[in-house]
């Protein structure tokens, strides 16, 4: 596999970063994940744009031009010879070269960028989508600006792991009282013809499938609700589902052991999975 390092392109086995970068020592790094159907990227103007809000937060430069790292990704799909897949990007602060809380000075030091591309056959037709996931619940405890995609991502690995423990497939986070989001998805519930997410604040992701999918689900003439709400709800909700750059739209068909409507995906879950893919599909770049 090639990847690219700070302005090359080299094999994985020959890239390398300073073990003083502050993505390394102090997960002081923001990433984005962008899917590639049929050769081209999903929604890359969304992930380009949250990518400049994370470092903005974070009062991170930029490393390249928005058309660069378009050629990047582009490049990086050309050599990987990437049909189906995902492309995996991250900026860390860089380093000068010691260990520090105090932000090194950013008129000498460079943001370290790293893309790389994970191959993924047939993505869009896992068989996961036909059966669906089965969540936990488990109490929310990261950090209070989750709307920065960082690269801070071990409570989340743990909550998959706690999952995987309990037999299922991920977990949804909880805080006082109320799902907030999937490890590494945005979390949704049905009801008759309503779609209901949490809304948009710095407790959760700002998914950019989300986006996508809740101006499909209106266009669809499905109601939108961007309210709270509680396992409890959930369980007893005709669906849900959660939204990702890599799983696109994924049903959910049992919470904490409690079967979601019928058991099964039902209908509109699905169904905004097909027009998510259709859609992505067509104004893929
Ligand atoms: N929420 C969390 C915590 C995530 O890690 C992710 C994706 O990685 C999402 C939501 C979904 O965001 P997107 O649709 O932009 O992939």
């Amino acid at each position: 596999r090639t990847v690219y390092v700070n302005g090359q392109y080299l094999p994985e086995t020959e890239a390398s970063v300073s073990i003083f970068d502050r993505g390394f020592l102090m997960a002081d790094g923001v990433y984005e994940v962008t899917s590639v159907l049929g050769g081209k990227l999903i929604d890359f103007g969304g992930h380009q744009a949250r990518l400049e809000r994370s470092l903005t937060e974070l009062d991170m430069k930029k490393p390249v031009a928005f058309d660069d790292l378009l050629e990047i990704h582009r490049e990086l799909v050309r050599v990987n010879e990437i049909e189906d897949g995902l492309i995996y990007l991250q900026v860390t602060r860089g380093s000068d070269g010691d260990r520090d809380f105090v932000f090194p000075d950013p008129d000498t030091t460079e943001p370290t960028l790293v893309l790389f591309t994970q191959s993924k056959p047939g993505m869009a037709k896992t068989p996961v989508a036909k059966t669906g996931l089965r969540i936990v619940s488990i109490e929310d405890i990261r950090w209070g600006r989750r709307d920065i995609k960082t690269v801070q991502l071990l409570y989340p690995s743990m909550g998959k792991m706690m999952a995987k423990k309990a037999g299922c497939d991920d977990a949804w986070m909880v805080e006082d009282g109320f799902v907030t989001e999937g490890t590494s998805n945005n979390a949704y519930i049905v009801k008759g013809n309503k779609i209901i997410t949490r809304a948009l604040s710095s407790d959760i992701l700002h998914g950019i499938t989300r986006a996508a999918v809740l101006r499909f689900a209106r266009e669809a003439q499905m109601e939108v609700e961007e309210r709270n709400f509680t396992i409890e709800e959930a369980k007893s909700a005709d669906e849900a589902f959660v939204t990702s750059a890599s799983a696109f739209v994924m049903p959910v068909v049992e919470i904490d052991g409690a079967a979601i409507g019928d058991g099964t995906p039902g209908q509109r879950a699905p169904r905004l999975r097909e027009i998510y893919l259709e859609e992505s599909l067509k104004a893929a770049i």
